[in-house]
């Protein structure tokens, strides 16, 4: 620990030759590059020598006014004289010159965003030198025509255009496609072309001096740091400002030194696909930069590589099989060291094999997955690290569609990630119309916001966008136990329904106009975006049981559908965790039955309803029962806030209501406007309901134990959990423990049977969290309703936060949607007190959590340490979920 603590405060770290100082430890101020240059440097893999200057000069250097510290310089000079020495040439020497490649190399990689100088060290002078020694002249002066062309650029801030046009005017004027086939002549006109266009623009002739050009060229690279682009990139990416860049000082290695020379970039695995064989291109007879600028087409590298390519070019191979084999046996190793997919730039320099760079490899979700399944049962990796080299967010990307990268995007604004997954469609503006478009193509609901009617519109829509509305909005929680993108909260998002359009910004659309959205992201784009979908492999599966043998908390599942369980069983669940039962009222032969029940106004009229609705719920419970037969199901009793049952102000609607009820319309509206409640999420819900209309739960328990009956009668191993909504205290739970045990005891009796459920209470306001020692000590088990307990901890609307919790989160009072992540410091201590109180006054209490939460990986990673027993989320999050539960119950 000291050594590492003394090592980070030098400032030079020479590499090369079998040794080096510093390594991948040292990796916060050497860079990704540099500690990776130093690494392989110990593993005697081929680097060409050199040093890392740390990134704290950068710091340094910018409070400095962008001035190099001299006392850096006479350090970087004695480094010089090393690498002299190590390799027997010399910095500026007439006869045998030594030539460096300076580029930069930040601890997180920040792709084609800094500056990198090749070939420092050639002047008017040293270019004959090189030509001499080498007998290649052409080489030396290739070399130099790029060193001019890149110098001119990067530190004297010349436009790089002007010098390719140069370079291909000059091509165009002798017939030649490609540069390898320039002579040592033309080059030396090109040459001669660059300098007069640095001297015509900037009245000076190109500089000569090379020690200053080092002094100029480490410094553009520093400068290179704070480049908006730069800057652009960290922000978008996350990555703070001030960890600085490194900067590598290397010998130069030629790959533009003849036809036995090449470079090119190559992956250890194929980055598309994961298999195992290596992937890349490589162009003979030329240097790196040719690869990254795209100013030649590269060739593939091997005979495989070559299947996915158009052309006849030779590969690597094949051309340099030595080198290529030498190549591999390199690629292999570093892939053991590092223990991941690397992408590695080379160079062959006259038949042998130089490493300049490697690096973790860029990959889609789908070789994500397939690589670390692949790499654990090749015995690289064990499952635990195998576990560690997955993001859980990778799985909701190889289950949904995601938008197409190289696809044409035409940005219109962004709302909440809601639900994952991309899909463009005809944009409905009423969930009727979206019905009805959705039989001839793909529809994308466009709503203010949804309610419990739009449940068929939601249906048929291939994703939804509502202007209104957070991440457990009506709108957000059905589309993803759908498993269909949406996008909330898309406050530029404005509905006109008079005239049928929808303005999205400043641009205004007709109803039937394409938009994509991407749930994933928040995104809304114009018109049809790509969309790319993988194919689900053994390696999924492979990856979802590695987890499950890791994972400490059972993954539940939220489901009251017939669909919905099916899914979560496919995906096996331990069981449902929460089913929703006033979302069983939904479909259209029931939902009026139900708005009648809840409209009726005595007892007489209600319990006549109630009955009608009895034999749906028991068919429902049994068919639930039937799926998940052996496992779990916890049936949530009735919890609507009320309102979100009858249309607002939807007269036609309201009409169809009244003939269906044979009540007058203007009765109707009264009946409905009696129920409106000033804070209907804080009103006559939940248990509530049920103390002042008991019959409700009556009903339902009543259809649980019928259909477990049934069940019974067919050999169906059934387990009833039977859990009460927003219970605040022990008072209020006791009332409905009597009327569901006394409920059940009748049912007994007239059945002639003995059930055997377990009965339990949601937890979900702040009371039910002080009382819930209490509580448990009488119940079975209690479930966290994590949206409600957010909702009401911090007294934000979880139906209207949409609006005010993107600016919560830009002025930094909140870093992450607290509906989609706990909150930890606040609804996140709330449940440590109520876990450590339940258990204390129940220890045989089984704890789990049913808010929209226990999808999110973030969340999971702290309800893991809970220590509590199962977590239940939509049917399509359950992968995501078990990946968590697995990944972070590994590393504890
Ligand atoms: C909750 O509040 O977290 C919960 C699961 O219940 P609902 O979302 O149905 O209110
Ligand atoms: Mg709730």
């Amino acid at each position: 620990m000291n050594k590492e603590k003394e090592e980070s405060k030098k400032y030079i770290f020479p590499f090369g030759n079998n040794k080096a100082e510093g390594g991948n430890h040292l990796k916060g101020i050497l860079g990704n590059k540099g500690a990776g240059l130093a690494e392989m440097s110990k593993m005697k893999i081929p680097v060409p020598p050199g040093f890392t200057i740390s990134s704290k000069i950068c710091k340094e250097f910018t409070n400095n006014s962008n001035q190099l510290p001299e006392s850096l310089k006479e350090l970087i000079l004695s480094a010089m004289t090393q690498l002299e020495n190590a390799i027997g040439l010399k910095f500026g020497d007439e006869n045998n010159p030594l030539l460096i490649s300076v580029r930069s190399g930040a601890q997180i990689s920040m792709p084609g965003m800094m500056e990198t100088i090749l070939n420092l060290g050639l002047n008017d002078t040293t270019v004959k030198g090189l030509a001499k020694i080498t007998k290649n002249p052409r080489f030396a002066y290739d070399s130099y025509r790029r060193y001019i062309e890149m110098y001119s650029h990067v530190v004297l801030g010349l436009d790089k255009s002007k010098f390719e046009a140069i370079l291909h005017n000059k091509k165009a004027l002798l017939g030649i496609k490609k540069d390898q086939n320039l002579t040592e002549e033309n080059l030396k006109d090109v040459i001669d072309e660059y300098k007069n266009l640095v001297k015509n623009i900037l009245n000076k002739d190109f500089p000569q001096n090379i020690t200053n050009q080092l002094w100029s060229a480490i410094s553009a690279v520093f400068k290179s740091w704070n480049v908006p682009r730069a800057i652009k990139y960290r922000s978008m990416n996350n990555i703070p400002n001030d960890v600085g860049t490194a900067v590598n000082i290397q010998a130069m290695v030629f790959g533009n030194k003849g036809e036995d020379c090449a470079t090119g970039v190559v992956f250890t695995r194929n980055p598309s696909t994961g298999e195992n064989e290596i992937f890349g291109e490589y162009i003979v007879n030329a240097q790196g930069e040719d690869i990254v600028s795209g100013a030649i087409t590269p060739s593939p590298i091997n005979i495989k590589s070559k299947e996915q390519c158009f052309g006849d070019e030779k590969s690597l191979e094949e051309l340099m099989p030595k080198a290529y084999q030498e190549l591999k046996t390199i690629l292999h190793k570093l892939e053991l060291h590092y223990k991941d997919m690397q992408d590695v730039e080379f160079t062959i320099e006259n038949g042998k094999c130089w490493i300049l760079q490697t690096r973790s490899a860029k990959r889609t979700a789908h070789a994500t997955i397939k690589i670390a399944v692949d790499m654990m049962q090749e015995g690289i990796l064990t499952k635990q690290q195998a576990l560690d080299n997955i993001e859980p967010e990778i799985v909701e990307k190889v289950l949904h569609p995601s938008i197409d990268p190289r696809a044409v995007k035409i940005f219109l604004s962004k709302g909440l990630p809601a639900s994952p997954g991309a899909a463009f469609g005809k944009i409905a503006l009423s969930s009727s119309k979206a019905e009805i478009m959705a039989r001839h193509g793909e529809v994308i609901l466009v709503r203010n916001e949804t309610n419990p009617e739009d449940i068929g519109g939601i249906g048929a829509s291939s994703g939804i966008l509502t202007a209104r509305g957070g991440m457990t909005s009506h709108a957000a929680v059905v589309a993803r136990g759908m498993g269909k993108p949406c996008v909330t909260g898309a406050f530029e998002v404005m509905v006109d329904n008079e005239k049928s359009t929808v303005k999205i910004n400043n641009t205004i659309l007709k109803e039937g106009e394409l938009i994509t959205i991407n749930g994933s992201s928040g995104e809304i784009f114009l018109g049809k975006v790509g969309t790319i979908q993988t194919k689900l492999d053994k390696s999924f599966e492979n990856l979802i049981e590695i987890a499950e043998e890791f994972a400490l908390l059972k993954v539940m599942a939220n489901a009251e559908t017939i669909k919905d369980a099916k899914v979560a069983k496919n995906f096996n669940a331990c069981g449902i965790g929460l089913c929703r039962t006033e979302h069983m009222f939904f479909q259209e032969d029931r939902i009026n039955i139900f708005r009648e029940m809840i409209l009726s106004q005595n007892l007489e009229e209600r319990s006549k309803i109630l009955n009608q609705l009895l034999f749906y719920q028991e068919e429902d419970f049994y068919q639930l029962f039937k799926i998940m037969s052996g496992l779990p199901v916890t049936i949530r009793l009735l919890d609507p806030p009320l309102h979100e049952f009858f249309p607002q102000n939807d007269e036609d609607e309201l009409g169809h209501m009244s003939q269906l009820m044979s009540l007058n319309l203007k009765d109707i509206k009264n009946r409905v406007n009696s129920l409106k409640e000033a804070n209907p999420m804080l009103g006559h819900r939940g248990c509530r309901l049920a103390i002042t209309y008991p019959e409700i739960y009556q009903m339902q328990v009543k259809a649980i134990l019928r259909a477990t009956h049934r069940c019974i009668k067919e050999s169906i191993v059934t387990i009833p959990e039977i859990m009460v909504p927003l219970v605040m205290n022990k008072a209020e739970f006791m009332m409905l423990k009597s009327l569901i045990n006394d409920t059940a005891n009748t049912l007994e009796k007239e059945l002639n049977t003995k059930f055997v459920y377990k009965l339990g209470s949601m937890i979900e306001l702040p009371a039910a969290v002080i009382n819930a020692g209490e509580i448990a000590s009488e119940a079975d088990f209690i479930s966290f309703g994590t949206n409600d307990l957010t909702q009401t901890c911090l007294g934000i609307s979880r139906d209207d936060a949409g609006k005010f919790l993107r600016t919560y989160m830009e002025k930094g009072i909140f870093f992450e949607d607290p509906f989609s992540s706990i909150h930890e410091q606040t609804v996140g201590e709330l449940l440590k007190m109520a876990v450590i109180s339940s258990k204390k006054h129940n220890p045989a209490i089984k704890i789990g959590i049913c808010g929209e939460h226990a999808g999110d990986p973030a969340s999971i990673k702290f309800f893991n340490k809970l220590k509590i027993d199962y977590i239940s989320c939509s049917p399509f999050r359950i992968p995501i979920a078990k990946v968590s539960a697995g990944k972070y119950n590994a590393k504890v």
